[in-house]
């Protein structure tokens, strides 16, 4: 079934002003649940901010979405956050983990933010991901004292730890040599066969949008190319 309808999406920033630009002209996507898909594109196509609208981050210009068969776009700001906070997950290319907190920590504040605590089961459900992505070790130690691969693994683990529906990444590779993206990548992909998340994850990197389920590429703020991508034996 559909996780995302999105139809003739516009966006113009600055609208008004001399620098006003319409930076995506009438995107359609439809995003089915349990769907792994590569979204590419030169620098500047319009790849984050539609990500940042897809997030509900950001508001469009006009069009229409629907989130899980619910038309969102007129929602206000109070909804929207209950919508992100419950449906989305987020990881970005820098891991925007808290530096005074450790990993546990971080990977819970999720639940601190949405319910003011944090109960024992929602504890226990942070430590079993924070294994899950390989930190059983590491759960006490600060964003710190963790390697760029870890740091993201951290930030997989939080941006998982409420069970949304789906996940978007902004590069989550885009700053970590190929052995460090090679196993990032590889736990996103455990992490969608195993836990049935659906996943929309910008890279530049073709050799990792080769291994997702779907490949769409913006061009100058259009869909240019939207295909299934043949299997690799990944
Ligand atoms: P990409 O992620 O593909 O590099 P972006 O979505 O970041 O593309 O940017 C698309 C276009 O929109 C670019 O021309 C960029 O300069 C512009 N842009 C992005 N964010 C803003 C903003 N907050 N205000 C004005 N222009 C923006
Ligand atoms: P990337 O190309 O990696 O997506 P950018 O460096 O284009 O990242 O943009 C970084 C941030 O700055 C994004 O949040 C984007 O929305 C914002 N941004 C990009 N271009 C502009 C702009 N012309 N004016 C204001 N904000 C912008």
């Amino acid at each position: 079934q559909p996780l995302i309808e999105l139809d003739g999406l516009r966006k113009t920033y600055n609208a008004g002003l001399p620098a006003e630009a319409e930076v995506l002209h009438g995107v359609s996507l439809r995003v089915n649940v349990g769907e792994f898909i590569a979204l590419m594109g030169p620098s500047g196509s319009g790849k984050s901010t539609l990500l940042n609208i897809l997030g509900l981050l950001e508001r469009m210009t006009s069009g229409s979405y629907r989130l899980q068969g619910e038309p969102v776009q007129d929602l206000d700001d109070t909804e929207l956050t209950l919508r992100r906070r419950h449906l989305l997950g987020f990881v970005f290319q820098f891991h925007h983990l808290l530096p005074a907190f450790s990993a546990l920590e971080n990977v819970t504040m999720p639940f601190l933010m949405t319910h003011g605590h944090v109960n024992d089961k929602q504890l226990a459900h942070a430590r079993e991901l924070l294994d899950a992505v390989g930190l059983s070790q590491a759960m006490k130690k600060r964003p710190s004292e963790l390697s760029g691969g870890m740091q993201q693994r951290v930030a997989i683990a939080r941006a998982l730890v409420m069970s949304p529906p789906l996940v978007l990444a902004d590069e989550p590779t885009g700053n970590l040599d190929t052995a460090s993206s090679d196993e990032v990548f590889v736990l996103l992909r455990r992490m969608h066969a195993e836990r049935g998340v659906s996943f929309v994850v910008v890279t530049h990197d073709s050799r990792l949008a080769a291994r997702c389920d779907r490949l769409v590429e913006l061009v100058d703020g259009r869909i240019a190319r939207d295909e299934v991508t043949p299997p690799s034996g990944v």
